[in-house]
């Protein structure tokens, strides 16, 4: 019998799963992917928001700050890339003062001390590329940008060494009320536990189903983004948003990370089942968007689209707490900026066990460190240097990703910490490689060997790469929509 059973690892089951495993609990995960991340976690923005955008009457504006608060110290201890850059909501049109100054006042009362309004000159003293005709900005100095798969990777890497069990591939199937807890009946088999969290994302109103009687409804709403190659992120200083509308926070134009330059995302509500596809139109639109907060991006360094899908409640909040049923508790609907509040979603949920009867005793090995897989600081190397790496006998130092620079120790030591990995993309998602300018053509099938030969297992050529049945706008596409509007005008 476990005490918590968590069902999903995105980043609200795995912020969870890590923030029990400091105590004397037995406590497990099941994932129905094949990795951790594969939801809404793995396609989203990025942004650690700042915190004043959500209504403070709704949960969602209450736990936002509070989790981007503790981004700094979670990288310090887990080391999956965190940057402080701040954000700047901007607007072309002096009309819109009031909608910024409500939005500051709004921070104020969710507990914000970092927001002010900028002059055009002090906006455009921050960020020089920046449309010229901006006139306010709304600027948050602590919001910044994050690996959203690789904080999810580092969450379970951790938890999983202080004792948290991880089934993937486990779907949910049924839920059992007994007596003292639950039987869980899943693809992978049964389990049983006292308290069960559900943290399944696009599908957690139908597993909050299996238990309770239906008190929210999820929607799918997409957004579809433009990935620029690295190093375009250079162009801004900051996360600059327009200004925000009743779907969302608006075109976002923003390094990632890792130095890429992104755009997105739009906002589309769906009926049923969504693939991941990607459409041009759309990302034309995106793009035409985009320009209108800086005219430095360059559509021929444009390398992939993808596509993101909020889980909207028709709440219109997240579905945090106990229900109907004692021991059955909701993470639920947790849309935008659940990334952010994650970390206070954890919280809270250890608050609501305490309440429910759960005693939390603090284990005395508690180690809260994780090493990082790729490490801080690599200066990328001439190629010249790099050439001579690339086709040696098997060894740590070999490059195996030409233009990310990914080393063979690098991909062996993310294939061995507790999780396997036994895709391609699972690899691109620890390492980056694949994630450059070729977009894996050179380097997939060097991966995959590493994988194989590590696991003594053969993967299937069609599944060595998670296809999810989409359908995405190519590089030679996107330039080819961009040329022909351009000659249209
Ligand atoms: C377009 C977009 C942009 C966003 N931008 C930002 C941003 O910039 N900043 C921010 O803070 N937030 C942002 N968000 C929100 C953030 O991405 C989500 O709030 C967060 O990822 C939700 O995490 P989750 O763990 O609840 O869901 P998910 O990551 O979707 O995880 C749910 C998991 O449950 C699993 N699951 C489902 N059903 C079952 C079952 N029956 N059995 C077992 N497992 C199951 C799924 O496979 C999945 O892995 C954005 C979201 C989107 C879509």
């Amino acid at each position: 019998m476990k005490d918590v059973l968590i069902i999903g690892a995105g980043i609200v089951g795995t912020a969870i799963a890590r923030r029990l495993s400091r105590y004397k609990l037995s406590v497990a995960v099941v994932e129905k992917e094949a990795d951790v991340s594969m939801g809404a976690t793995k396609a989203n923005s990025a942004i650690v928001h700042g915190g004043y955008a959500e209504a403070h009457e709704k949960t969602k504006g209450r736990l936002c700050y509070k989790g981007r608060i503790q981004f700094e110290q979670l990288d310090r201890e887990l080391n999956f890339g965190f940057r402080k850059t701040g954000s700047l909501v901007i607007t072309t049109d002096p009309a819109d003062l009031p909608k910024l100054q409500s939005l500051l006042e709004n921070g104020i009362k969710n507990g914000l001390d970092d927001l002010k309004i900028l002059n055009r000159d002090e906006i455009l003293a921050l960020e020089p590329n920046l449309n010229p005709d901006v006139v306010y900005a709304l600027y948050c100095e602590g919001a910044g940008v994050c690996s959203p798969y690789e904080m999810a990777i580092a969450l379970a890497e951790n938890a999983i060494h202080n004792g948290v069990e991880f089934h993937l591939n486990t779907a949910v199937e049924a839920i059992e009320k007994k007596e003292d807890g639950f039987l869980v009946h899943t693809s992978g088999g049964d389990f049983e536990s006292r308290f069960v969290i559900n943290c399944a994302g696009l599908f957690s109103d139908r597993v909050d189903q299996m238990v309770n009687q239906p008190t929210f409804h999820i929607r799918p709403r997409t957004g579809e983004y433009l990935l620029f190659a690295p190093g375009t992120g250079k162009a801004l200083n900051t996360v600059v948003f327009q200004m925000p509308s009743k779907m969302g926070k608006g075109i976002l134009v923003t390094s990632t990370y890792h130095g890429n330059l992104l755009l997105g995302p739009d906002a589309i509500d769906e009926d049923g089942t969504v693939d991941r596809s990607t459409h041009v139109d759309r990302l034309y639109a995106i793009y035409q968007a985009g320009l209108h907060t800086t005219s430095k991006i360059d559509p021929t360094k444009f390398i992939r689209s993808f596509t993101g899908i909020r889980a909207v409640a028709s709440t219109d909040d997240f579905v945090i707490g106990a229900t109907a049923v004692p021991g059955f508790l909701n993470a639920a609907g947790i849309q935008s900026p659940g990334l952010t509040s994650s970390p206070a979603i954890a919280d809270l949920m250890a608050e609501i066990l305490t309440e429910q009867g759960l005693v939390l005793e603090e284990k005395p090995d508690y180690d809260p460190y994780r090493a990082p897989i790729i490490k801080p600081g690599k200066q990328p190397r001439p190629f010249s240097e790099i050439n001579k790496l690339l086709d040696i006998p098997s060894c740590p130092k070999k490059i195996i990703c030409r233009c990310e620079q990914v080393e063979e120790g690098t991909i062996v030591d993310c294939l061995h910490r507790g999780i396997q990995v036994a895709t391609v993309d699972g690899v691109k998602r620890r390492t980056r490689a694949s994630m450059g300018f070729c977009q894996g053509q050179f380097c997939r099938p060097r991966i995959k060997e590493v994988i194989e030969r590590e696991y003594g297992i053969q993967i299937d050529g069609r599944t060595d790469v998670e296809k999810e049945g989409a359908s995405r706008v190519t590089r030679e596409e996107f330039i080819r929509c961009c040329k022909e509007r351009q000659e249209q005008q």
